[in-house]
């Protein structure tokens, strides 16, 4: 059976007009809102099963029937995805719940979850002749970016707050990109990213604002499921910014049902931000559709520093749908449960992955984590780089 992608087409998340997927998009140039990949899943349930799988390589790849990337040649890899999926042992006496697994992204090339959707986001422009990207990001992006533009030979532009911890910068100019620091939050950096897209012919990376970061990130749902013995846990906890890996999971559990690799059972979702920016949680309790941008967003969770995120809708209807919900916590309650997370499990946390267990904690003692539920906390990245946290 030849390995092909089952890609047919684009969707628009809101309006759900159709796109051509063999030519570079941004948003639905109709209404302004993220598109999505869709695929022929009937197509890929014949061409793949989870038993076709296991003698796969290690790396996200591993489901490229389900990538947007056609041609092998295309097929960017520095060994992102298939990360390990941890029992947590000793944090679970400390919390008095069990079980809690740690998926630990920290472990992907540059140290983070960005190198999923980059990987997939990058592969993919190359493969439509992209020669320039851009991105504004708060650290992760933006050297996740620059690896698989060092990767593929494509130029990198990433623009950053001026604010942002030394070895994030360090690391994009090793890997050869063009760094802009800019004064402000990441929303002021897509500004300054999109003043310099048309004068430079460039193509935007940020997130969700072009289709394929999701598929990317979504693959954390599959390796969930192909870990657990193709099951679900009861509850997922994701530290959320701009949403990409919570809605790409949400996508991935509705392909796979659709794949007949798994049932209708959902895990619930939660979405944890800082109580210094939570807009996505002030919105899910407020009942409301869209998100309000959040005014002076401060936390040390850099990558919870998101004060508007344009797939905010998809967020929402993804914790709604699961019978999610949305916490905030407070930052010196991040960086206790971060210590916690390190000293427990023997992974050296970013404070977003630290986030996830403050909520977890503060989920349990609510009784909304019952008695027996398997618990997810995902460590989006790695601690090494947020200097200025552990000085
Ligand atoms: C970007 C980032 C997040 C937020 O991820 P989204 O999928 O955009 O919500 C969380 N943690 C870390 C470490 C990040 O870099």
């Amino acid at each position: 059976m030849p390995e092909k992608s089952f890609i047919t087409h684009l969707e628009c998340g809101l309006c759900g007009r159709k796109y051509d997927p063999n030519k570079l998009w941004n948003l639905c140039p109709e209404c302004g809102k993220p598109l999505l990949a869709r695929y022929d899943l009937d197509g890929a349930r014949q061409a793949l099963s989870p038993k076709g799988l296991e003698s796969r390589e290690p790396t996200l790849w591993r489901y490229r029937e389900l990538l947007p990337v056609r041609d092998e040649t295309f097929k960017l890899s520095l060994g992102e995805g298939y990360t390990p999926l941890i029992r947590a042992f000793r944090l679970e006496k400390e919390i008095g719940h069990s079980p809690v697994f740690i998926k630990d992204e920290g472990l992907n090339p540059t140290g983070s979850f960005k190198a999923r959707g980059l990987c997939v986001a990058v592969s993919r422009a190359y493969e439509l002749g992209a020669k320039a990207l851009s991105i504004p990001s708060a650290g992760n992006a933006a050297c996740a970016l620059s690896a698989y533009a060092a990767l593929a030979g494509l130029e990198a532009h990433v623009y950053m707050p001026s604010d942002v911890p030394k070895p994030f910068i360090n690391e994009c100019r090793v890997l050869g990109a063009q760094v802009h620091l800019i004064d402000g939050l990441i929303t002021d950096c897509g500004r300054a990213a999109r003043a310099d897209l048309e004068k430079y012919g460039r193509f935007d990376v940020s997130t969700l604002k072009e289709p394929y970061r999701i598929e990317g990130k979504k693959t954390m749902g599959y390796e969930l499921a192909e870990q657990l013995g193709w099951a679900l846990p009861d509850v997922i906890i994701y530290p959320t910014g701009g949403g990409t890996g919570l809605v790409g999971m949400w996508k991935a559990f509705d392909e796979m049902e659709k794949l007949g690799w798994i049932g209708s059972k959902r895990p619930r979702m939660v979405t944890v931000q800082s109580e210094g920016c939570a807009p996505i949680v002030k919105a899910f309790h407020e009942g409301k559709e869209f998100a309000e941008p959040w005014p002076n967003a401060k936390t040390i969770a850099d990558g919870l520093r998101v004060p508007a995120a344009i797939g905010d809708f998809l967020i929402l209807r993804a914790l709604r749908e699961n019978r999610g919900t949305a916490v905030a916590v407070p930052d010196s309650e991040i960086l206790q449960a971060t210590y916690l997370l390190g000293k427990t499990t023997g992974i050296w946390p970013a404070p977003e992955g630290g986030a996830t267990l403050a909520a977890c904690i503060r989920l349990k003692k609510a009784g909304w984590v019952k008695e027996n539920e398997s618990v997810v906390l995902f460590n989006t990245g790695n601690g090494a780089k947020y200097s200025r946290l552990w000085d």
